[in-house]
């Protein structure tokens, strides 16, 4: 049963890795002053109120703030946040609105995965008065942090286990998923059907989560895989 991920998203220099490394209480991700020897995605497990989950940073190749995302970094947040249950999509009071804040807010929107909004740099009170523009991603209400000086982290790590799956719910439906793909007549379904049936242990087909593939579960030595047979 994996623990469910949470990635913290936002475009370079608004503070992912001072965030993450103040998460994880201890100082794993690379920040801003030694820009560009991060690697793509740093994991570390976290603990927070009797949950468990998994939190990434992201974007280390990112080292100087453009208008918009660079293409690398791009593909960074897309993948990021593909494999997130759940997604801290941080900002910067301190620099306001970006482009490149608004094409990761737009990407949050397609994805609808549960996202909280955090604005960070709050460094002091005078500071919340400049989140309002936030309000205009509609993706919720701010929460100020200011991950330099601890502040507002428990408040932000209470909301994010709100939102997250229970390992339970996970595991139901979880375990690896293999897919058969290949061109029509190769064989797949005959492929899929041999496994199946060499398993003998069907234990349930899962129906409509996808449109053109038939998910199927088995069990093999308590481990769950989910077969999934494409069609055409
Ligand atoms: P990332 O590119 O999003 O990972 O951002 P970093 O974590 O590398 O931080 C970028 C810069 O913002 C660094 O100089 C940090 O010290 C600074 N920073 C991070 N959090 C805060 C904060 O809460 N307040 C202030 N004033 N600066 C911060
Ligand atoms: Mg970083």
């Amino acid at each position: 049963m994996s623990k469910p991920i949470v990635a913290i998203v936002g475009r370079p220099n608004v503070g992912k890795s001072t965030l993450f490394n103040r998460i994880v209480g201890q100082r794993i991700a690379i920040t801003a002053n030694e820009a560009g020897t991060t690697r793509d995605r740093i994991f570390a497990p976290v603990e927070w109120e009797d949950r468990e989950f998994v939190i990434v940073d992201t974007g280390g190749l990112e080292s100087r703030p453009e208008d918009n995302l660079g293409e690398e970094v791009r593909r960074q947040v897309g993948e990021a946040i593909a494999d997130a249950d759940a997604i801290i999509f941080l900002t910067d009071v301190s620099a306001g609105i970006t482009l490149a804040d608004s094409e990761v807010a737009d990407a949050l929107r397609r994805s609808q995965k549960p996202v909280i909004l955090a604005a960070n740099k709050v460094d002091n009170p005078t500071r919340e008065l400049a989140m309002a523009e936030f309000y205009q991603f509609g993706i919720g209400d701010p929460l100020p942090v200011s991950a330099h000086h601890n502040q507002g982290i428990g408040v932000l790590l209470d909301e994010v286990v709100a939102l997250l799956p229970y390992a339970d719910d996970k595991g139901e439906q979880g375990g690896m998923r293999l897919a058969i793909v290949g061109r029509p007549n190769t064989g797949k379904s005959s492929l899929f059907n041999a496994l199946v049936g060499e398993e003998r242990v069907v234990v349930s087909e899962i129906p409509g989560t996808t449109r053109d593939s038939i998910d199927t579960r088995l069990e093999r030595e308590g481990e769950g895989i989910v077969l999934v047979d494409t069609a055409g």
